[in-house]
């Protein structure tokens, strides 16, 4: 510490800019001016004994070597009641001084600090080569300046002591205004001091000082080390007088004293906030446990709980009851606003949801109550019906028989959805019913990672939760729709499904535990064979159901479909009768499909009708009684005449209300073609269609099979003036472009033979261009299978020839003229047979795919079998092949 120190007349001045050294006060300066360095050179580093300097606060921001004409001024606050003033610096130094600066004023202090070098070090910068030093200064005690000189480049000046003498200080000390201050002041630093001890534990050391070190001292250090502006150190430094000094120190420590609580109390107003949260978490685990203890049982219980019971009444087999208890213990330590918890806790109602071992009991199979349910449920199909009932025998014999997945194949509407829930109720098993149209994501089937946002179980396994049961009927519908791309491929996931080796451990990827499919009866539908990857059509038996006659389609409509719609609209034949032949009505004109969807579809817009007609009836029942009450003659007239009246008659002038309700227990809505087109609109199809397409040369009727089963499709052939070229239009795909590029070729080649040019050497292309067209654009086309359709329309363009309208042929055809046969015979002629067509030219070999065509519908057609395309041409055009006349093959 400080003792009191005999200072000389004179010392050499360091400049402070905005900073005060004060007494007791340690600091550490890097000194890299040449006036600093050459002041500490010869002041400090040079001295034997240890020197002495002053530290004088300057106001100024400008470089205090090269300033001349230095102005002296007095600091704030002085105490001594000196003004400002301006003291000329000796002017023999002054005029050495850089002159250049003369107008710059720096603005000294008047009163400075004397401080020694506690430890002084120096450096050489490289590569300059400057000196720098760096010196340690402990501040000794204030002095004022007489008169500020320069010594070479550092200023120097003669200064004048200001500390207190011993005289006077005891005298001070007497003095009982300075005593109470020096208490207060002490009082303040202690506090302050143990404050600061308390937080940064440490033992007692400062409070040491406060007994050792004088007062009047301890206010200097006190203040030194606080963070405190310019002013108010230039103002502590101008306190020389004891007193005023002991108060200025007494606020300054209080004020850091009051910031330091002030920080404290926002500290501990931030770790209450967090400790209310882990408080909260504590008494939350300790209520748990507290109801655990008691056995709570109540209604607003802890919901976890109930999904813990919830998970141990789910039968799951024990490996996966481990799993479940450890996920269920990391959620029991999660805080519902923890991220996770949410995605952990569905995760968990989903384990205890899925039925691990739930099945819905079968009753002993009775396999004539089969077979009469399937026959309740859908007319014909004895074929299929018999397969069902093969499946079901050998399932009731052996019950666990792995016997192959039944995939029913054939049109929309055929009925291969309802074929399954039949087994269903067969079975007495829940059904469902999974639809593959358009998965062409493998995560569709086998579900997301849980490391996904928005993971969610796959298909099969969001079903299985639902139906809840493990045993249900699952019908795997579309499997033919379903593609793969880059999100993986569905059908090897469904390979797992359906292999009765891998399903007893099927691993669903957000399941992450193997769930046991064995005991589920899969059955698969498909509109076609082809698409069905290989692998996955080995698994299954394939049932086909080929689409309805119209004969067929007028049963299934009388027998099932228009009981059922009544029965869905609430109505009944009281109501409504659909005679027979506006059944067949709607059947020819309204729908050409091979299965019953539309018809359905029509049948129900009609039953819609009558039903809003009955409701208004039933609105308009109160005032029925009124009727009689009606004054209108014609009313009497017509409720006299029973009860045929047609609601579409009755005049205007009477309301359609109370007229047709009094009809309406006389007689039946039946319906007739003026109600078919009000309610259908006019006819779609009718079996003039072919005979006015083809009422021009170059159109022929061609038969083809797309996944709404067999269609008549037409071909229309042109030619124009041009270079040659042939166009096609109308959505075809590669292969039929090739066969209409054959079907040219041939026609060309044997233009002389069919008599469309009078020579060999003639080109009947000469100057011509040729299009052709399939209508219905928007239909997607390929397939061999029209190659003799497309030769028909050549030849009849060429020959000025018109088609017969009631042939339809089929059949691929080679370059040479030979007819190869084709797929889908069976559909294709059921959909001439629709169209009104009476005879198919049909492949020789196709012979052998008629067994499959219904009689009745081969009886009304008849069948013409081609080998060559000559055979083809024969029947196709009235009086047969031009070339058959002359040529014998
Ligand atoms: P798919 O699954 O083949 O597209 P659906 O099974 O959905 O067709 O059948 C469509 C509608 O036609 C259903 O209401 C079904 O009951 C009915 N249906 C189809 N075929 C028959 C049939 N042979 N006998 C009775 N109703 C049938």
């Amino acid at each position: 510490m400080a003792e009191s120190v005999e200072l000389p007349s004179r010392l050499g001045i360091l400049p402070f800019r905005n900073k005060v050294l004060l007494p007791g006060a340690i600091i550490r300066i890097r000194c890299t001016s040449p006036s600093s360095v050459k002041l500490v050179e010869q002041e400090l580093w040079q001295r034997e004994e240890k020197g002495l300097i002053g530290i004088l606060p300057v106001r100024d921001a400008a470089e205090s070597t090269t300033a001349v004409g230095p102005v002296l001024s007095q600091g704030v606050g002085s105490d001594s009641g000196e003004r400002s003033s301006r003291i000329q610096v000796g002017t023999s130094d002054s005029q050495r001084l850089d002159v250049k600066n003369q107008q710059e004023i720096i603005h000294w202090h008047t009163r400075g600090v004397a401080a020694r070098a506690l430890h002084l070090s120096r450096g050489v910068e490289k590569p300059s080569g400057r000196v720098t030093y760096i010196v340690v200064l402990e501040g000794l005690c204030r002095f004022s300046v007489q008169e500020l000189s320069t010594r070479g480049t550092y200023y120097t000046a003669r200064i004048s002591p200001l500390e207190m003498t011993k005289a006077d200080m005891e005298q001070v000390e007497q003095d009982p205004d300075f005593i109470t201050l020096s208490r207060q002041f002490k009082a303040t630093a202690t506090e302050l001091i143990s404050i600061l001890e308390q937080k940064q534990k440490t033992g007692g050391r400062t409070k040491v000082l406060l007994e050792t070190v004088p007062v009047h001292k301890l206010a200097d250090i006190f203040v030194a080390s606080f963070e405190i502006s310019f002013e108010e150190q230039l103002s502590m430094l101008d306190s020389v007088d004891l007193k005023v000094r002991l108060s200025k120190a007494t606020e300054l420590v209080d004020r850091h004293l009051q910031s330091i609580r002030v920080a404290e109390k926002i500290t501990q107003k931030v770790e209450g906030q967090l400790s209310k949260s882990q408080k909260e978490f504590l008494l939350r685990q300790q209520m748990r446990a507290i109801k655990e203890e008691l056995g709570d049982n109540d209604d607003d219980e802890d919901d976890v709980a109930a999904l813990e019971r919830k998970m141990q009444s789910a039968g799951m087999p024990s490996n996966i009851w481990k799993h479940a208890q450890r996920e269920l213990r990391r959620l029991k330590k999660m805080q519902p606003q923890q991220p996770g918890y949410n995605s952990s806790r569905v995760y968990l109602e989903l384990l205890a949801d899925l039925p691990w071992q739930k099945v819905t009991e079968e009753h002993e199979l009775d396999l004539k109550a089969a077979k009469e349910h399937l026959d309740s449920d859908h007319y014909g199909l004895h074929k299929v019906k018999q397969r069902i009932i093969e499946y079901l025998a050998v399932r009731k014999l052996k019950p666990d028989a792995r016997g192959p997945v039944l995939c029913f194949v054939g049109p929309p509407g055929v009925g291969k959805t309802s074929l399954a829930s039949s087994i269903a109720a067969a079975l007495g098993r829940k059904f469902m019913r999974i639809s593959l149209g358009g998965v062409k994501d493998e995560a569709d089937i086998r579900g997301h990672r849980r490391t996904y946002i928005g993971s969610m179980p796959g298909r099969l396994i969001d079903g299985l939760k639902r139906v809840a049961v493990c045993n249900p009927v699952m019908l795997l519908d579309e499997i033919d729709k379903t593609g793969s791309d880059v999100r993986g491929d569905p059908a090897s996931a469904l390979l797992e499904v359906l292999d009765p080796e891998q399903n007893k451990t099927f691993n669903d990827h957000y399941l992450n535990v193997p769930f046991d499919l064995s005991k589920v009866v899969f059955v698969a539908t498909a509109n076609r064979v082809q698409p069905i990857p290989p692998a996955l059509l080995d698994r299954m038996e394939v049932i086909e159901l080929p689409g309805y006659t119209p004969e067929e389609k007028l049963k299934i409509a009388l027998r099932h479909l228009i009981p059922r719609v009544l029965d869905q609209h609430g109505l009944s034949s009281e109501f409504l009768q659909i005679p027979e032949d506006m059944v067949k009505l709607v059947i020819q004109r309204y729908t050409r499909e091979a299965g019953v969807r539309n018809l359905e579809r029509n049948l129900a817009a009609l039953a819609r009708a009558a039903a809003v007609r009955v409701a208004e009836q039933e609105q308009a029942v109160p005032l029925s009684k009124d009727v009689h009450q009606l004054t209108s003659p014609l009313l009497e007239n017509r409720l006299a005449d029973g009860g045929e009246v047609e609601m579409e008659v009755i005049p205007m002038a009477v309301n359609n209300h109370e007229l047709s309700n009094t009809f309406r227990i006389a007689s039946p809505l039946v319906v007739d073609e003026a109600m078919l087109e009000k309610v259908l609109g006019p006819p779609r199809f009718d079996d003039r269609e072919a005979a006015e397409r083809v009422a021009t040369p170059g159109v022929s009727v061609g038969l083809v099979w797309t996944t709404f089963g067999g269609e008549v499709q037409f071909v229309e052939a042109t030619s124009m003036v041009g270079t040659g070229e042939l166009h096609l239009t109308g959505q075809l795909g590669d292969v039929i472009k090739e066969s209409a590029q054959i079907a040219l070729t041939w026609v060309r080649a044997r233009a002389a033979d069919l008599k469309l040019a009078a020579s060999d050497e003639i080109n009947i292309l000469e100057g011509r261009d040729i299009h052709i067209h399939f209508p219905a654009g928007a239909v997607p086309k390929d397939g061999p299978s029209a190659g003799v359709t497309l030769v028909t329309a050549l030849v009849s363009l060429f020959s000025h020839k018109r088609v017969r309208a009631d042939t339809a042929m089929t059949g691929e055809m080679t370059l040479r003229g030979l007819v190869l046969p084709v797929g889908g015979v069976k559909d294709k002629i059921l959909a001439a047979h629709r169209c009104g067509i009476t005879r198919v030219i049909l492949p020789e070999r196709n012979l052998k795919d008629l067994v499959e065509v219904p009689a009745a519908v081969l009886a009304s057609l008849e069948i013409l079998l081609a080998k060559r395309m000559e055979d083809v041409l024969e029947q196709a055009f009235e009086g047969g092949c031009p070339w058959r006349q002359h040529s014998k093959l």
